[in-house]
C-alpha cells in the first residue's frame, strides 16, 4: 500500500538526497546553521505548507506537514532548522488580526520574512509556563519589553519571534493562565536595540540561544489576539506541535533502523554476518516493532487533527512513544555498529546526539505521562 502523501514524500526525499550525511557533518563540527538545506525547503514550498493559498502557502493538512517532516529525518536530515515556522505561524493565522495574517504570512510563505524563533522557556520557570516573568508593560502605542528567555532555537536565523510575555503580574489575575500575551518581535529591527542574543553550544547542532530584553519596544499593533489571552493561544498550537515533532522521531527512528540493519547485514565477524545473531536482531527488530505502534498514533492523531476533532490523548501519547522509539533504535543502532558507531563518518553518533533531544522538549515526557494520568484517565494533578 502507498504512503499517505507518497508524491510529497518522493520529492521530500529527492531534495534531502542534495544535503548527504557530509554536508550536516561539516554543519555539525561548526555548529552551523543549514542556510542552504532551509533555502531549498522554502523555495519548494514545504515550510510554507500549512499556510492557506489565499496567504500564499500550499494549504495544506497537518497529515502532509508531518510526511514532509518525517521524510527530511528519515533521510539522515534534521529539520529542527525550520519546523518551528510550521507550527508557530498557526498562532498569527488562528488568533492573528486580518492585517498580521496579510503582512506577514505571504512573506512566511516565500521566506522573505523568516517565522523561526519561539520565545517560552525561562530559566527560572521551565516547564512551569505560567510563572514566566518576562514582562510586557503597556505604554501608549507600543509595548516595553523586559526579561530573559532561554533555549531559543534560530534566534540568530529568523526575522521574527513568536514572543510570550506577562502583561498583568500574576498575583492580579484571577487564574495562572491569565495574563499573558503572544507577541510578534521584529528580531532584525529590536537587536541591539533592547534586544541581545547570546549562543548557547550544547548536545548537538540546535543553534539555540539565549534572549534578553532590556526595555525593547513592541508596537502595540504586534500584539496578537486579546491581550491576556496568550497562553491559550501557545496552548492551542500545542497539538499540531506534538504530531510534527512525533513525525521527525518516526523519521529518526525508519533512520536508525535501516542504518543498523544494513550493517548488522554486511558486517562480518566470526565468519558470519553479525546480523545473524539474536542479540543484535533482537533490539532492531523490536525498535521496529515500536515504531510501527508509534506511526499508528501519530496517523490518528493526525487524523482527529485534520478532521478538526479534540486530539490532546493522540498528540501527546505519540510525542512520547515516538520519542521512545527513536530512542531505542538509536541505542540499537549505535551498539550494532560496535566501535564504528562512535567515528563520525557513519552519522550514527550524530543522529543519536539529536534523536535524545525529544524526550526532553519541547515538553519532556513526565508532563506527558501527567497529562495522561490527568486529563485522559482523571486522577488529580501532581503539580
Ligand atoms: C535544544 C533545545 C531547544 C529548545 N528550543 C526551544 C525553543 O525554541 N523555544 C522554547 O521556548 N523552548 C525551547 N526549549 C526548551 C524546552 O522546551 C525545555 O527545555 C523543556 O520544556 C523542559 O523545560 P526545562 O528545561 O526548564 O526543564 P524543567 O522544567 O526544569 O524540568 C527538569 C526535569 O524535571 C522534570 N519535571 C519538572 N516538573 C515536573 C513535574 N511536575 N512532574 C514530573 N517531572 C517534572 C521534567 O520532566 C524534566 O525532566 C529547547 C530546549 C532544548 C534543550
Amino acid at each position: 500500500m502507498r504512503e499517505m502523501h507518497a508524491e510529497i514524500r518522493d520529492e521530500v526525499k529527492k531534495l534531502c538526497a542534495r544535503f548527504p550525511g557530509e554536508y550536516w557533518r561539516k554543519l555539525d563540527a561548526a555548529r552551523g546553521y543549514p542556510t542552504e538545506f532551509v533555502q531549498a525547503l522554502t523555495q519548494a514550498g514545504y515550510l510554507g505548507a500549512l499556510i492557506p493559498e489565499e496567504y500564499g502557502g500550499a494549504g495544506l493538512p497537518l497529515s502532509a506537514a508531518s510526511a514532509i517532516l518525517e521524510t527530511i529525518h528519515h533521510a539522515g536530515s534534521n529539520a529542527a532548522a525550520c519546523h518551528a515556522q510550521m507550527y508557530i505561524m498557526g498562532t498569527i493565522l488562528r488568533h492573528g488580526s486580518e492585517a498580521q495574517k496579510r503582512h506577514y504570512l505571504p512573506k512566511i510563505a516565500t521566506g522573505e520574512l523568516r517565522l523561526q524563533a519561539f520565545g517560552v522557556t525561562e530559566p527560572t520557570s521551565g516547564t512551569d509556563t505560567t510563572s514566566l516573568r518576562t514582562f510586557a508593560r503597556k505604554e501608549g502605542d507600543k509595548y516595553i519589553v523586559n526579561g530573559q528567555k532561554v533555549w531559543t532555537s534560530r534566534a540568530e536565523h529568523s526575522d521574527l519571534m513568536l514572543l510570550l510575555a506577562r502583561t498583568t503580574p500574576k498575583d492580579q489575575t484571577a487564574k495562572r493562565t491569565e495574563g499573558l500575551s503572544t507577541f510578534i518581535v521584529d528580531m532584525k529591527s529590536s537587536l541591539g536595540k533592547g534586544l541581545t542574543i547570546r549562543p548557547i553550544r550544547s548536545m548537538m547542532n540546535h543553534n539555540s540561544t539565549e534572549v534578553f530584553f532590556d526595555n525593547m519596544e513592541v508596537p502595540a499593533e504586534n500584539l496578537v489576539g486579546v491581550e491576556g489571552r496568550g497562553f491559550k493561544y501557545i496552548l492551542d498550537g500545542m497539538n499540531a506541535e506534538r504530531l510534527l515533532i512525533a513525525s521527525e522521531s518516526i523519521g529518526d527512528t525508519k533512520w536508525f533502523i535501516e542504518k543498523a540493519t544494513a550493517y548488522a547485514n554486511s558486517r562480518v565477524v566470526f565468519g558470519r554476518p553479525i546480523g545473524q545473531n539474536q542479540g543484535v536482531q533482537f533490539p532492531i527488530a523490536k525498535a521496529y516493532a515500536q515504531m510501527r505502534a508509534a506511526e499508528l498514533l501519530v496517523h490518528e492523531g493526525l487524523r482527529k487533527f485534520d478532521a478538526g476533532e479534540h486530539c490532546g490523548e493522540e498528540a501527546n501519547m505519540a510525542k512520547m512513544l515516538a520519542a521512545d522509539c527513536a530512542w531505542a533504535a538509536a541505542e540499537a543502532c549505535i551498539q550494532t555498529h560496535g566501535g564504528f558507531g562512535f567515528a563520525e563518518e557513519y552519522d550514527v553518533e550524530r543522529k543519536f546526539r539529536e534523536a535524545r533531544l525529544y524526550q526532553v522538549a519541547p515538553i519532556s515526557t513526565n508532563l506527558i505521562l501527567s497529562y495522561v494520568a490527568e486529563h485522559v484517565l482523571g486522577m488529580p494533578r501532581s503539580y
